[in-house]
């Protein structure tokens, strides 16, 4: 049934995906599709506070997550699952979403909210995703 899966991972916090990569191969095994691996570095949210980064801090970060994320993936997603990893910069929720649609995924696995995070049971990234994505979304369970 499902041919494509998008995995979003944070690299700062294992809870994202401790138990949401192991769905996601497993759902993937279990329909024959490929996992992609994305994570989003969160933009400054003011372009006025982005001028006080270094000029490449941008593309350097980007290269040092896309990087961590390749060997988190050579981890936990096998060789024959794994379709590729990708490190994004934009608001999170927003470029879970558009690289959903840009690869064509037809779910979206992710863990539900830091473990640490006890009041809401649904983090705001995780919500709005299930809340504005046209794909089905697998939302695992801290
Ligand atoms: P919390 O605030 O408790 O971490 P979130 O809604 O932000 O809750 O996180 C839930 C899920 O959203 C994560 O498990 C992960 O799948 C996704 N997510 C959060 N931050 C990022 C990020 N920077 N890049 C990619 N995915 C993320």
């Amino acid at each position: 049934m499902f041919k494509s899966i998008l995995l979003p991972i944070d690299l700062g916090h294992e809870s994202s995906w401790r138990k949401a990569a192991p769905a996601a191969v497993a759902l993937a095994k279990q329909h024959g599709a490929k996992v992609h691996v994305l994570t989003v570095i969160p933009d400054y949210g003011m372009a006025v506070v982005g001028s006080f980064f270094p000029r490449d801090y941008a593309k350097n970060a980007l290269a040092a997550s896309e990087k961590g994320l390749s060997e988190l993936a050579a981890e936990h997603v096998p060789e024959d699952v794994l379709a590729g990893v990708t490190a994004v910069h934009g608001t999170i929720y927003k470029e879970i979403i558009a690289a959903a649609n840009a690869q064509g995924c037809d779910l979206i696995v992710l863990a539900s909210h830091r473990s640490e995070n006890k009041d809401f049971l649904l983090g705001p990234n995780a919500a709005r995703v299930v809340r504005h994505a046209n794909q089905s979304v697998f939302v695992v369970r801290e």
